[in-house]
């Protein structure tokens, strides 16, 4: 029986500061303004709450501001990657790659579309998915590759481009790149460019945690494949006049404080990213954790600040330093993300007994304690502190590295 660490209690109602940030990006009076504007503009018979000219406005911005050609809007990222995967018209015979570390939700999607997804290893310093692993999995069948930019570190999709070439689909010709750049809005990728204008396609979510956020949720496609995004549009709307399609469709008022958000995004990123570069810096001393990487040649975003314990420390050691930063020190922190093959019972039907061990390995040595630019400086000191102290609790029962 796989354990569920999830579980581990952790005093969660006597956190001082929560497990996770419920809010990525911020609002300012900008944002306040737009909806009060929309809410005044939309409660008229002649205009109400028609969504298009708004959401074209924010797509047109999106695609800009990432160097792709098109971009389209979507109610969340979940779908917007289902509707992405169901371009590629998937069977049973087919399968899609993914890494073991990552969100539940492309796994669900890529079962939804009915086709075989095929887990593979992720690599370190990052934890993004493993260019090697991939290649030792994938086969004949494999029709597309999902690459996620993991708690913000941008993944080089390079070798994944190429490791396609070289393994053509015998109908359908090299497997699709597919993106998942929830976590990762705004980053840049070691070519220079930004996330989102290279690969196939990538999903981009504005959900309520993500660095980005329309009001609580939201989605967009971005891709240089001027006729995959009118296949997308289609599907958002009911399938135009020709196909199967649904209502998927952004509101006015998220893409109206979309659009405020992405004028504000590099602003919000940077704050973030320094304060990762100061929690690393704090907890420089710390032998016994690893921090994230800082990835000079790209643009790390730190969606979340990654720890690893010591590998005498996995499972047990690591649980005892999460449930110690809770009770002592109210600090709260995740463990983002365990394969899902442990604790969701369709995935872990799905992929049978198949499991991937050095993600296992590795998810049993981080927690990803609480980060978020908008905690007050003395606040960030206070958390650094607890994380050291709790940290030397922990080294006197687990044996030293
Ligand atoms: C949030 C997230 C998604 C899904 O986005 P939603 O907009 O919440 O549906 C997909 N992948 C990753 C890595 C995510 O973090």
């Amino acid at each position: 029986m796989p354990t569920d660490r999830a579980t581990v209690p952790r005093s969660r109602s006597r956190l001082r500061w929560p497990v996770e940030p419920a809010q990525g990006g911020w609002y300012t009076a900008a944002e306040h303004a737009a909806v009060d504007a929309l809410l005044a503009e939309s409660d008229n018979w002649r205009i109400g709450w028609k969504a298009a000219v708004g959401v074209a406005a924010f797509e047109e911005a999106f695609a800009v501001y990432t160097g792709s050609r098109c971009a389209v809007a979507f109610n969340s990222g979940g779908t917007a990657l289902e509707m992405l995967l169901r371009c590629l018209h998937l069977g049973p015979e087919d399968e899609v790659v993914s890494c073991a570390v990552n969100f539940v939700g492309p796994h669900l999607a890529v079962i939804g579309q009915g086709a075989r997804l095929v887990l593979a290893e992720p690599a370190l310093p990052t934890l993004n998915l493993d260019p090697a692993d991939t290649e030792r999995v994938l086969s004949a069948r494999t029709r597309a590759i999902v690459v996620t930019h993991w708690n913000g570190a941008v993944c080089d999709l390079r070798p994944f481009v190429e490791l396609a070439a070289r393994h053509p689909h015998p109908v359908h010709g090299p497997p699709r790149v597919i993106v998942d750049a929830a976590r990762a809005c705004g980053g840049r990728s070691p070519s220079g460019a930004r996330v989102g204008a290279e690969g196939w396609a990538t999903m981009f979510s504005f959900e309520s945690k993500k660095l980005m956020t329309t009001l609580g949720q939201g989605g967009m496609v971005t891709t240089n494949d001027a006729f995959l995004a009118e296949r997308l549009r289609q599907l958002r709307t009911y399938g135009g006049t020709q196909e199967w399609g649904t209502n998927q469709m952004m509101t006015k008022a998220q893409a109206a404080v979309g659009l405020v958000q992405l004028a504000r995004l590099d602003e919000m990123n940077d704050a973030r990213i320094a304060r990762a570069h100061q929690r690393t810096t704090l907890l420089s001393d710390v032998e016994e954790l690893t921090p994230p990487p800082t990835l000079p040649d790209r643009q790390h975003l730190y969606y979340r600040h990654n720890l690893l314990v010591p590998e005498t420390w996995a499972g047990r050691g690591r649980d005892a330093l999460m449930e110690t930063l809770a009770r002592e020190y109210g600090v709260g922190s995740i463990i983002s993300d365990r394969p899902a093959y442990l604790f969701h019972r369709r995935v872990r039907e799905h992929v049978g007994g198949r499991s991937c061990p050095r993600a296992e390995r590795l998810i049993d040595r981080l927690l990803c304690p609480c980060l978020h630019p908008r905690i007050p400086a003395a606040d960030e000191q206070q958390i650094t502190d607890a994380i050291r102290q709790a940290t030397a609790q922990v080294a006197r029962t687990y044996p030293a590295p």
